[in-house]
């Protein structure tokens, strides 16, 4: 397609919308009059207005790429401030998710400049910023949804900043100075992939932090990207306050054993970054722990195991790795939005006292 076709595409995709929302606007304005036989067909239209708002919200997250693309060479057209205010409106009335109506979004790339960038294998996908559009707090929380790369099969990151071998077993040995820069997770009973299931939580964790006044960078948005473990920390370091991946630990039990987080363990303390942030990952991880147990998920143990990662390794702001269960946790909606508080809880109560 030629930057002309994505262009108009962009602008019709636009008048479509604000269309679309004012249509919506009305019709809402309409369902609160005296009843009478007409509202009949009115419900019927709100509803079709509703699901063309949603349907057009669909095609400009999927056009997100090329959008972004085009916001590039070009400067935003002053239509697009329009439709963030008509969405932030409908949004009141109509209870849609915040990430559908959130035009405010960013394609953040890796930038070669930044510390440690050469460390990184592949970056070719950006890391997506969602801007909250009330209740701003001006605090980015870096959402990793665990594992998802592609691009990088083969290749190898070092395991510290200094090379050092790694000091703990974990998916990559003790001793190694070098681990997958690429790994799949594990498979849950059911057969979904830990991937999929990372992807869901985490967006659902995005809307509920956008609704909250929080900024959100993804750095996995999508099922399979171009972006390593590396460049996702490095890129989280860089734009993020801190640094929240989701997993689920593939251990072998038959039985869900509960969530935790992993710790950096004591003898990489004294490594650079990781002397300056270790206590602060401790502080973020225990809180997260203990908001999930707030809102009724299993703990497992006291909630923590120490692993030496190199994600923790390189992170330069608060981070964690969260093991929110196991191949044998039944995740269905209950289950996903209890996470989705329970991470709520500690991240307001880690930045509460920041
Ligand atoms: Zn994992």
């Amino acid at each position: 397609m030629t930057v002309r076709m994505k262009k108009v595409k962009k602008y019709t995709i636009e008048i479509l919308l604000i269309f679309a929302l004012s249509l919506s606007v009305i019709l809402t304005g309409c369902a609160g009059r005296k009843a009478s036989p007409e509202d009949m067909n009115i419900s019927e239209a709100e509803s079709e207005a509703e699901t063309t708002v949603e349907a057009e919200a669909e095609k400009v997250e999927t056009t997100e790429e090329e959008t972004e693309a085009l916001t590039e060479t070009e400067s935003e057209p002053e239509s697009s401030i329009e439709e963030t205010e008509v969405a932030a409106e409908v949004d009141a009335s109509q209870d849609m998710s915040a990430s559908q109506l959130s035009s405010e979004s960013e394609a953040i790339y890796l930038d070669e400049n930044w510390q440690y960038s050469d460390f990184t294998v592949v970056h070719n996908d950006p890391a997506i910023l969602y801007r909250a559009q009330n209740n701003r707090k001006d605090i980015i929380i870096g959402v990793d949804a665990g594992h998802g790369t592609k691009g990088a099969e083969g290749m190898k990151i070092y395991c510290h900043p200094d090379k050092s071998p790694k000091t703990t077993g974990g998916s990559t040995a003790a001793g190694a100075t070098m681990a997958n820069a690429q790994s799949g997770g594990m498979t849950f009973n059911d057969g979904t992939g830990e991937a999929t299931m990372t992807l869901k939580v985490a967006r659902l964790f995005r809307d509920r932090l956008l609704e909250d006044g929080y900024d959100v960078l993804m750095l996995r948005d999508e099922d399979r990207i171009e972006l390593d473990l590396m460049s996702r920390t490095v890129i989280a370091n860089n734009m993020a306050d801190c640094h929240i991946s989701i997993h689920f630990d593939g251990d072998g039990l038959g039985y869900d054993k509960g969530a935790f987080y992993i710790a950096v363990p004591d003898g990489i303390k004294n490594m650079s970054p990781v002397k300056e942030t270790w206590e602060l990952d401790d502080r973020l991880g225990a809180q997260l722990v203990e908001g999930l147990g707030a809102s009724g998920i299993k703990i497992y143990g006291n909630g923590t195991m120490k692993i030496d990662l190199t994600q923790t390794s390189f992170s330069t702001i608060p981070s964690v790795d969260l093991e929110l269960g196991n191949q044998a946790t039944l995740v269905n909606d209950e289950l996903a939005s209890k996470y989705v508080e329970g991470m709520m809880l500690g991240v307001d109560s880690f930045f509460a006292q920041r």
